[in-house]
């Protein structure tokens, strides 16, 4: 199969974009898959409604059948026919923070295929804050489910080029509209009876932002361990081990996260990593990245810089495109500096955490 990327820009109403549109909402429509932009990452759509389109997706990613997909929604009618109930709780992160990165687990209506919920009798519901992905889940008229336009584990695509390497050959469209705002997958929440929020997977919408209009909010703890070992995971797809780059990756998180705690651990590995006769690469802060060369500590082209330490705007937007910058090259052991857990770091590092498989050095 050929796959065409079309550009997108400016506005959806622009006569320009009406045919990449229309286009694109017919192929949903007829149960093809399509790749599109969002604030967070680039999605892998199809039909929400037919579960045998949705079934392309999991063939195209390679993605385990019991890891549910989230529906995309344009606006708030569209939730009603997909979720049976909208707690009043539910409504608060409606209003707060939709379109928005944020997804929310409501119970399901049966009009929602089993098959995309991974046999679950909840359905995760988002409503992104992207005009090009509102008009186009307009167009199609259903709500459209997508997880990242990524090969199942790898890191997700934040730009049309790297979905295209992923999905070359498997789908017949990408809607390219330049890199996504944020960079990380959504806020995954789920809400009791109790009027409590809990964070099943951190994101852009941050446990500090959820705390300002509900008083409980908790994260699901399997979250806090490593590789969820022994607590089954709220969210089925937490489990598995995902967007990890092509090499290893160790992730340096000393106390408190000082620049001379950095580069100690940074020497060591190296010079561990050399004596084996491995190629390292290193993914650090702009203030790490200037050290490393200065001191050679490998050579400059195996230097990947995220950006200023504490910038975690710009760092989670960049951080999936530095997880692949070294997949192209002849690095076998990547080194990572983390950042903080606070605010969006938290989703940082949750993603981070899992591209190391847990292999941190404190
Ligand atoms: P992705 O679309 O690849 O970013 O992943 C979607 C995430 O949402 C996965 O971790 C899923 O397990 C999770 N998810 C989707 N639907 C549900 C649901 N009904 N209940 C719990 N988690 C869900
Ligand atoms: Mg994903």
């Amino acid at each position: 199969m050929k796959t065409e990327i079309i550009k997108i820009v400016g506005s959806p109403a622009d006569e320009s974009n009406k045919h990449a549109l229309d286009r694109a909402g017919e192929l949903i429509r007829s149960g093809e898959l399509v790749a599109f932009p969002t604030e967070t990452v680039y999605g892998l759509g199809a039909n929400g409604l037919d579960a045998i389109a949705s079934k392309k997706i999991y063939e195209a990613k390679g993605r385990p059948s019991d890891n549910p997909l989230i529906l995309h929604v344009a606006n708030r009618e569209m939730i009603d026919t997909i979720a049976s109930d909208v707690s009043p709780l539910a409504e608060k992160i409606i209003a707060s923070f939709c379109p928005g990165p944020i997804t929310l687990i409501l119970p399901k209506k049966a009009t929602v295929p089993d098959g995309i919920t991974g046999g679950l009798m909840t359905v995760g519901v988002r409503m992104p804050d992207n005009d090009f992905c509102r008009a186009l889940i307009k167009s199609a008229g259903v709500p459209i489910a997508a997880p990242s336009a990524n090969i199942s584990g790898r890191p997700s695509p934040t730009n049309a080029e790297a979905v295209y390497r992923d999905m070359k050959g498997k789908i017949p469209l990408i809607l390219d509209a330049g890199p996504c705002k944020f960079g990380v997958e959504s806020t995954i929440v789920a809400l009791d009876e109790n009027e409590t929020i809990t964070i099943l997977r951190p994101g852009a919408v941050t446990r500090e932002m959820l705390l300002e209009i509900c008083e409980n909010v908790r994260l699901d703890p399997a979250m806090s361990g490593t590789q969820c070992e022994n607590i089954r995971p709220m969210a089925p797809g937490m489990k598995y081990r995902h967007y990890a780059p092509k090499a290893p990756l160790t992730l340096i998180e000393p106390q408190a996260l000082e620049i001379d705690a950095i580069m100690k651990i940074l020497r060591h590995e190296i010079k561990k990593s050399e004596a084996a006769h491995k190629k390292i690469g290193i993914i650090v802060s702009d203030e790490i990245a200037a050290m490393a060369k200065d001191e050679r500590l490998v050579p400059r082209e195996y230097v990947v810089s995220y950006g200023k330490r504490g910038d975690l705007k710009n760092i989670a937007a960049r951080l999936y495109d530095s997880l692949r910058f070294f997949d192209d090259t002849d690095a076998s052991q990547l080194l990572a500096e983390a950042t903080t857990r606070k605010g969006l770091g938290l989703a940082i590092m949750n993603r981070l955490m899992k591209a190391s498989g847990g292999n941190v050095i404190c």
